[in-house]
């Protein structure tokens, strides 16, 4: 008979096998089920009914050709995926991201984290990510429309309000689920608001939802350090990205009291002493669409660093905002040296295995992203319902609800690390209070 352990490591096995290639999917698995052995210990049910195995297989992949032309009339042809990772607690759901180096394992390590994220925000929503390779910087408005119109001509046959319920994500905003949202309504004759999320609120989108990712960052942060008898006030963080995310989280973070003085792009780094102005971010990324180099042209005193290294920037708090891995073991021991009391991540999976192992092991706080950003999609939950119900909420309503939330997901995986004898470890509270959830919803429907 083999032990919890040793069946972790089986399993495991063979998702990298099944799966040859998809190292960032290995390694977002690998780092939810190496902490559940104490769950297969206490409830050996889970083991018979082989619910890890199942949660480790999508319910299913589609990948398709979308080819488009541009404004010089050149035929491009790009690859779009969707994955439907779990519907065990509701439609999948999950966000597009357009960016070149998206390919499947790309997609289906984000879509097997919402699995988890979206169970912890106790709304009644399964786990999906789509995307495509498309490269939406530098092309014009009618290149991106294109595109888009491209592939949700393939994409509508797949989703629906009940079925599947894409978002944005990296290189998806408004604009882009405004084109999209376009072809759907057209192909299907049907003002099927639900079908997407993070519409603007000019026609069926939920105000809040473009801040919800950022400022449920900054809400988790606040709990974190409350959990420590500390709170933001005068802290210095460091936030990298210059996106939606990043731009939310810092909003937040400055009005609870704390002081960013770094944010980034893929180019370089930006670093203002006396705080970030917002603003002028705002103006170069939502406005102008511009490189965040761009900053000193209203802020000469600031200082820019072309291919930075955002993590050296001494700082109380990092949050990490803009992609997978881009915080590894040197930028974590510059950290830990420079002081820094916590790390909150925005992105999905920004933090190495190794970063964060030296995080836990050195007491720094340490939030991972399942439960530190799952504000985005609580907030695309929170306009689902507005859309069923054909209602729209106000601004302070929404941001009261989305704070609920986010202190909920906070108290959920601290009680659940306590519980397992591993108090204040948000990646054992996150994982399994996670994992029990949608478990249960499984074994509730058989073996399916
Ligand atoms: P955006 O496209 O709005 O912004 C992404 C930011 O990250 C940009 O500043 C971009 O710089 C930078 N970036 C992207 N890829 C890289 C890279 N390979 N190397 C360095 N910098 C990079 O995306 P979001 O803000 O929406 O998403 C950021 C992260 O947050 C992602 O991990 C996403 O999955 C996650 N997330 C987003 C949610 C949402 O609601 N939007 C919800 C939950 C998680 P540049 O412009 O130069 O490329």
């Amino acid at each position: 008979m083999v032990n919890a352990q040793e069946r972790i490591d089986v399993i495991y096995n063979v998702v990298k096998n099944r799966n040859p290639g998809e190292a960032e999917f290995h390694q977002a698995v690998w780092e939810v089920i190496e902490t559940l052995t104490p769950v297969l210990e206490k409830c050996p049910y889970y083991a018979k009914q082989k619910i890890i195995e199942r949660i480790c297989e999508p319910e299913r992949q589609i990948i398709f050709r979308v080819p488009w032309e541009d404004d010089n009339g050149e035929v491009h042809i790009n690859r779009g995926f969707r994955v439907g990772f779990n519907s065990a607690l509701g439609p999948y759901k999950g966000g597009l991201r357009f960016h070149p180096s998206v390919l499947l394992g790309t997609i289906k390590f984000l879509a097997f984290e919402q699995t988890f994220k979206n169970a912890l925000t106790g709304m009644p929503i399964g786990s999906g990510k789509g995307g495509s390779d498309f490269d939406p910087k530098g092309k014009s408005d009618s290149e991106v429309m294109r595109f888009c119109q491209s592939f949700m001509t393939e994409l509508y046959r797949h989703i629906g309000e009940l079925t599947d319920i894409p978002a944005g994500d990296i290189g998806v905003g408004s604009r882009e689920i405004g084109f999209l949202f376009g072809q759907y309504k057209r192909i299907t004759n049907r003002y099927e608001a639900g079908v997407l999320t993070g519409k603007s609120p000019l026609w069926s989108g939920a105000l809040v939802r473009r801040e919800s990712t950022g400022y449920g960052v900054a809400y988790f942060a606040e709990q974190m350090l409350k959990a420590r008898n500390e709170s933001l006030d005068g802290l210095s963080c460091v936030v990298s990205g210059s996106g939606n995310v990043a731009i939310y989280a810092i909003e937040k973070l400055h009005q609870l009291g704390a002081k960013v003085v770094a944010c980034s792009d893929s180019g370089g780094v930006i670093y203002h002493e006396e705080g970030i102005n917002l603003d002028t971010v705002k103006a170069i990324k939502e406005g102008a669409r511009g490189r965040i180099s761009a900053y000193l042209d209203e802020h000469p005193e600031a200082e820019y660093r072309a291919d930075g290294n955002i993590w050296e920037i001494p700082c109380h708090l990092a949050f990490p905002c803009a992609t997978q891995n881009e915080l590894d073991e040197n930028a974590a021991e510059t950290l830990i040296e420079n002081g820094c009391k916590a790390v909150v991540e925005g992105a999905n999976m920004p933090c190495t295995p190794i970063a964060v192992d030296l995080f836990l092991d050195s007491g720094v706080g340490y939030g991972p992203g399942k439960a530190a950003n799952a504000g985005g999609v609580a907030t695309s939950a929170l306009e689902m319902q507005q859309n069923a119900s054909r209602d729209a909420w106000s601004f302070e309503y929404t941001e009261k609800r989305l704070h609920a939330i986010m202190a909920n997901i906070h108290s959920d995986c601290y009680h659940t690390s306590e519980e397992f004898g591993a108090k204040g470890n948000y990646v054992v509270g996150a994982n399994i209070a996670s994992f029990r959830r949608v478990a249960d919803a499984m074994l509730a429907f058989g073996i399916i």
